[in-house]
């Protein structure tokens, strides 16, 4: 066994040196393939609820693998995008720029992918409008690292969600997400054309054939905590609250519908697990001479717990579904990698809070954020000086965005907000609010929130006005059932970290970490710098002679 410091240091001085890529003697024992899981929504405490049920994958990852008790995001707006670029890039959004799934630019709000200049490709028919790319990414991820070290490296990603397989992956690479349509696709950004190995997969497996499929509990009803009917429920149309659900919806139910019980299904789980041991075995993923990337992001936790919430059955379910879904996948990483031959990190982009209605019931502190109340009580506020008008045209999550005129006269009068800061903390649930102008100056700060939200904090693409909504209260829109996340508080920012593979040592670890660190400590076992990271690379999870 080769240190990975000793490792480090040939690998940087071969880069140097010119003579990557091809393994030199001591490479040989180098991982061979890095693989990155991010389960979305998964809170660090589900480990600890569900690990008892769990007998294949999951159970390897966190009895053979080195576990980070006090993993949390440190930054406010804890949500996919952001959770999925600071994982891929090793930094936090006021690094990346991956502030929101989707911010204000002036005019009207749009995603963290769309770009412009760049055309949808798809799996099947026809195409979605917009297309997908990493263009707002600020930094380079993992990936894009190791193929600028070495273009032959392959960079796989996947995911339901295209801004969890493009933030993964970054400028290149096989990038696969289903679009608007649900049809699995990537663009331009990626490729010209459809990717023959991810072709032959999807004719392979049409989506559709888990139409007649009825999912219920795998384990006997007793197997679960709690009541299978939760309140504050929300299912998906076509579905009720209590098991079993059937993909097809209940008699009645469009088939249009589908697609949306599906996402929220452990098939899709299942579907993607299978998608990606697919492409390790044809694309020979970690049998090349460059390192490759793998990159699966598990979307239907999200779904599930958005609807159900975390206390469900169905979120128990869901993860007891997704630890065969992630042995089988251990199984084709063994038997074509090796089984000393991969390293792989595993993390999730956010938690999720309780269901505010669940724990008003209980007799507990809870309730709603509505974005359209916060953006009029803002307004208002501003309308007793600057006279009538739309002078606060949008809230994203925790972000208040002023109109173009209403900034200019803020930023030449700094009294001129202050009437709408005071007027936004009198609203029930809203517990600080902050300026965003100065955030950037803030990222040390030793008042936590101000921290948390300066490492959210994006210059020019952030709002003018921060809310901190106080525990236990989600934001959202007027319409909004079931639960969110999105804030700085526990059950958002604790999440897992795991590191499981060649040369990683078992075990609980209980110094801090975040999610920005698993970039850096994958990178670590190949030697390969990764400058400007925000996170670090804990080499202490690893073997040495
Ligand atoms: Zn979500």
């Amino acid at each position: 066994m080769i240190s990975v410091r000793r490792l480090a240091v040939s690998g940087l001085l071969l880069g140097l040196l010119g003579l990557l890529p091809g393994p030199s003697a001591q490479e040989v024992d180098s991982p061979r393939l890095l693989v990155v899981l991010v389960v979305d929504q998964m809170r660090f405490d589900y480990i600890e609820q569900t690990r008892a049920r769990w007998t294949r994958g999951l159970k390897r990852l966190v009895t053979k693998g080195a576990v980070f008790e006090r993993n949390y995001y440190p930054y406010l707006q804890t949500v996919t995008c952001a959770g999925h670029a600071t994982i891929g890039t090793g930094t936090f959004p006021a690094t990346h720029g991956i502030l929101l799934n989707a911010w204000w630019r002036g005019t009207r709000s749009a995603s963290c992918t769309d770009d412009g200049d760049v055309w949808s490709i798809a799996y099947g028919p026809g195409a979605e409008a917009v297309g997908h790319s990493a263009r707002e990414l600020q930094v380079p991820t993992l990936a894009d690292r190791l193929r600028a070290r070495s273009p032959s490296s392959q960079v796989v990603t996947l995911s339901l969600k295209p801004r969890s397989a493009i933030m993964l992956a970054g400028k290149g690479g096989i990038v696969t997400w289903l679009d608007d349509r649900n049809v699995w696709a990537t663009s331009t950004a990626y490729s010209e054309t459809p990717h023959p190995a991810v072709q032959a997969f999807v004719d392979a497996h049409p989506r559709s054939a888990a139409r007649s499929e009825v999912w219920d509990r795998l384990l006997p009803p007793e197997a679960y905590t709690g009541r299978d009917i939760g309140i504050g429920e929300a299912p998906p149309r076509g579905w009720t609250p209590s098991f079993p659900h059937p993909l097809a919806g209940a008699p009645g139910t469009p088939d249009a519908q589908f697609d949306t019980l599906w996402e929220t299904s452990p098939y899709a789980d299942a579907y993607l697990g299978s998608m990606a041991a697919s492409l390790v075995q044809a694309l020979k993923l970690g049998q090349g001479k460059a390192v490759d990337y793998l990159g699966v992001s598990f979307s239907a936790l999200d779904y599930v717990g958005h609807a159900f919430g975390p206390a469900s059955h169905e979120v128990q379910d869901t993860l007891v579904r997704l630890d065969r879904t992630v042995g089988d996948l251990l199984n084709a990483l063994d038997t074509h990698v090796g089984r000393d031959r991969y390293v792989l990190g595993l993390s999730a982009d956010h938690g999720v809070a309780p269901v505010p209605e669940a724990r008003q019931a209980a007799g507990r502190s809870g309730g709603r954020l509505v974005t359209q109340q916060l953006l009029q009580v803002a307004n208002e506020a501003l309308v007793k000086t600057l006279g009538p008008g739309q002078h606060v045209v949008r809230a994203e999550y925790t972000q208040i965005y002023l109109s173009a005129a209403a900034q200019l006269k803020a930023a030449q009068d700094p009294e001129l907000l202050r009437p709408v800061v005071a007027a936004l903390a009198r609203v029930p649930g809203v517990g600080r609010v902050l300026l965003s102008a100065g955030l950037e100056t803030q990222r040390q700060s030793k008042d936590s929130v101000v921290r948390a939200a300066a490492l959210s904090h994006v210059p020019g693409r952030s709002g003018q006005i921060v809310v901190i909504p106080r525990e236990y209260f989600t934001v959202g829109a007027a319409t909004a059932r079931g639960t969110t996340h999105g804030t700085l508080h526990a059950y958002d920012q604790h999440v897992p970290l795991v590191f499981f593979g060649q040369g990683v040592k078992a075990g609980r670890y209980r110094q801090r970490a975040t999610p920005a660190d698993l970039a850096p400590t994958l990178a670590a076992t190949i030697g390969l710098p990764m400058p400007g990271a925000d996170g670090v690379a804990h080499t202490t999870v690893f073997r040495r002679p």
